[in-house]
């Protein structure tokens, strides 16, 4: 089917549709049911047509969908009101996905470098990273798969190893071209990398030192899915860190609207007044569609308290897959945050880990592997523990016989 198809081949897509959904289920065109652990890549963090999304999609729908930012937008207004109030950011540009968002750090990070002299400003950017397709976007994402056959490659990035401190020191040293670093405060589709607990506080202070911006990728990790509203909430709860640790940047977009396209970058301090009329905008970016259903996710996050959620059943999921995987042989590690959770598999020549994925789709359940040996799962912020078991049983089921 998919040879004879009109759409362009990017993707290897499984041989399965959707016509709705409930929560963490999905229905397919066939009639099955499948559970969904992977929420459309971290975008459906509420589940699928969550009754207060659908009624306000529906709702604005009838109202306004699109007017113009040569306009005020009084919800693209509010919308920014309340993420600066959970972030402690202070002023917000609205795209249409993770991949704009991250344009518009890159672009605030070129101008901060003019503002220092710097004629051909640098951005220091991570092995492993992901930060989209788009030209600029690519060129700083850390993966030869999604750079080859593009190149030339958009200039100005500098590549460190992630959860590598003494990589960035020596850089500052060698390197005074830099304005910024751009990095993911947990890699999703480098693997669910988590790195040492300090180390984006001493990214913090070799960007205070350097007077360098520090952009943080929050597109898949934000929102509510490692347990705080965005990850670099964690470390508050750490004595030995400064509460001063917020980011001069910060990229959202994925679980923004639940599915609906939108995506944000948000600026704080000196940051948040590089952008001057003409720099930079955008057609549909913060319509009022996509900024009300924004709204409704925020409120509906908040309201029936989902991150504690995702704190408590990501942690539930964590320790039961340690236990029910730890002396699995082809298992190395098991790891996450929240209900962002990698088990990382030994790589093997006869084996094609992705399987596991197809495997998975027979047992009605959706899951991914990235970063060629990694198992992902990425619930819904509402998962149910029972809904959480059947995971978990699925998963260690599949991983022990594979
Ligand atoms: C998904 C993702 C992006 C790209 O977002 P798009 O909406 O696909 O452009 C960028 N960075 C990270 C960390 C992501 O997970």
């Amino acid at each position: 089917m998919s040879d004879s198809s009109h759409l362009m081949s990017t993707y290897a897509r499984l041989p399965v549709g959707f016509e709705s959904g409930n929560g963490v289920f999905l229905t397919a065109t066939d009639g099955k049911h499948y559970l969904d652990a992977l929420s459309g890549i971290a975008v459906c963090g509420l589940g699928h047509a969550h009754p207060k999304i659908a009624d306000a999609i529906a709702d604005q729908a009838k109202k306004l969908i699109h007017t113009s930012n040569l306009y005020e937008i009084p919800l693209q207004t509010e919308l920014g009101d309340k993420l600066c109030a959970i972030s402690g950011m202070d002023k917000v540009f609205f795209s249409n996905s993770g991949a704009e968002a991250n344009e518009a750090a890159i672009k605030l990070a070129r101008l901060h470098g003019k503002q220092q002299g710097i004629e051909r400003p640098g951005i220091i950017v991570m092995e492993g990273s992901f930060h989209g397709r788009t030209l600029a976007t690519l060129s700083a994402t850390g993966n030869r798969k999604v750079q080859a056959g593009f190149e030339p490659l958009v200039a100005g990035f500098i590549r460190a190893p992630y959860n590598d401190i003494e990589a960035i020191q020596k850089i500052a040293e060698n390197n005074s071209d830099i304005a910024a670093i751009l990095v993911e405060p947990i890699q999703g589709e480098g693997g669910v990398v988590i790195p040492d607990a300090d180390y984006l506080n001493k990214i913090r202070q070799i960007c205070d030192q350097n007077n360098w911006l520090m952009m943080l990728d929050e597109i898949q990790t934000g929102m509510g899915r490692t347990g705080e509203w965005f990850a670099f909430q964690h470390s508050h709860s750490n004595d030995s860190l400064t509460p001063n640790d917020k980011p001069d940047v910060m990229t959202l977009a994925k679980a923004l609207g639940n599915g609906v396209p939108i995506g944000a970058c948000l600026a704080s301090g000196k940051a948040a007044e590089l952008f001057q009329p003409g720099n930079h905008g955008s057609t549909f970016g913060g319509n009022p569609l996509a900024t009300r259903a924004g709204l409704a996710v925020l409120e509906t996050i908040e309201y029936d308290n989902l991150i504690a959620n995702a704190e408590n059943m990501g942690r539930y999921m964590l320790e039961q897959f340690k236990q029910q995987l730890n002396d699995v042989e082809i298992v190395k590690e098991i790891r996450g945050l929240g209900l962002m959770i990698g088990i990382e598999l030994e790589p093997a020549e006869n084996k094609n880990h992705a399987e596991l994925v197809k495997q998975a789709l027979d047992e009605n359940l959706l899951i991914n592997v990235t970063a060629d040996n990694v198992v992902r799962l990425l619930p819904p912020l509402i998962i149910t523990k029972e809904q959480a078991d059947t995971i978990i049983d699925t998963v260690s089921i599949l991983i022990k016989t594979f």
